[in-house]
């Protein structure tokens, strides 16, 4: 789909890395997907602006990828140009304010929070997501989520223009904001913590990270939950009630420490991740009449 032409566009006019037929495997924590046709890490918003340009004016499809944690890349891989966030790193603390751009690593967020006396962003130290990623999704644990702390976001969109919203504009809900569809990219968030006692923030991340890792497989390439809790029950005990824990397609396998995880356990394929998902499905469903809707994001087609 992109021609030779398009490809030397992108590299004479673009500032950040520009990859051609990349493996995505390389940049998901599932360690999955096939290859990216073309994948630039934008250095700054103008040059993330360039990149959206060019795609526009050649009618060709974009991807965004954050930190990869929460994707299934096709064995395929991904038509287009793929932008990864990653490269959009500055960050401020002001007061009780921080500003920081959507690559930043949500971990390390919290460790600068931790650092300044500011409380807020404990739930995300064991989160691997990048800032962008987790505003989209609303990531969250603990009983706290991003839309606790998010007071305005800015955007661009597919013709390079720059947008505000306000937090209570983004419609956040459980893993999801008004930007699961797509329409949007996010370039920085603006987040508002309290005053507390670094040692005390510091105990509270402490104290997550060793909840998190007695109860998930935090050592092995997962994408974090597959499916997002049912209202009644959570996916993962539905997972295990139906008998499937360690149940296996290709290398792909259900994590013994946590049901809602799926492990590459031998060099997995996505199609052996997307077998597993449906057996998952098909099983609970026909056992609970409960029909598990997936949290994972299918970049490159192939939805269960
Ligand atoms: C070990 C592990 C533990 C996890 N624990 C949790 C947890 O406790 N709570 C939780 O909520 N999640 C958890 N996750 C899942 C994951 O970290 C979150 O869903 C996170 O928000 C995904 O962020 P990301 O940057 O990796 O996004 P990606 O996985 O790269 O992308 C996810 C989706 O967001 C889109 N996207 C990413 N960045 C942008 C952007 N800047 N603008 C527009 N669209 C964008 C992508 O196109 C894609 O559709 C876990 C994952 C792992 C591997």
């Amino acid at each position: 789909m992109c021609s030779n032409r398009l490809r030397e566009e992108i590299k004479a006019n673009f500032a950040g890395q520009v990859l051609f037929d990349e493996p995505l495997s390389r940049h998901t924590s599932w360690k999955v997907g096939g290859p990216a046709e073309i994948l630039v890490t934008p250095v700054s918003i103008d040059d993330l602006r360039t990149a959206v340009l060019i795609a526009w004016k050649n009618n060709v499809p974009v991807t965004i990828l954050g930190n990869g944690t929460n994707v299934l890349v096709a064995d395929r891989g991904v038509e287009g140009l793929t932008i990864k966030m990653r490269g959009l790193r500055n960050w401020d603390v002001s007061g009780e304010r921080i500003t920081a751009e959507a690559g930043v690593n949500l971990p390390e967020l919290s460790r600068i929070a931790q650092g300044h006396n500011l409380s807020g962003l404990e739930f995300a130290a064991g989160i691997p997501a990048s800032v962008g990623g987790a505003v989209v999704s609303n990531a969250g644990a603990h009983g706290s989520s991003m839309q606790d702390i998010v007071r305005s976001v800015l955007v661009m969109d597919y013709q390079g223009v720059l947008h505000t919203f306000a937090g209570s504009e983004l419609g956040f809900g459980y893993r999801s904001s008004m930007f699961r569809d797509g329409r949007f990219i996010v370039l920085q968030s603006v987040m508002d913590l309290e005053p507390m006692p670094g040692e005390q923030v510091k105990e509270k991340m402490q104290h997550y990270l060793g909840v998190r890792s007695r109860t998930q497989p935090v050592e092995s390439a997962t994408a974090g939950s597959v499916f997002v809790n049912p209202a009644s029950v959570p996916a993962g005990l539905l997972i295990e009630k139906a008998g499937l824990k360690g149940a296996r397609e290709g290398g792909a396998q259900v994590s013994h420490k946590h049901a809602n995880f799926i492990v590459n356990a031998d060099n997995a394929t996505a199609s052996d991740i997307v077998r597993l998902i449906r057996r998952i499905q098909e099983q609970v469903y026909s056992m609970f009449g409960i029909k598990l809707e997936t949290e994972i994001r299918f970049l490159g087609g192939e939805v269960p």
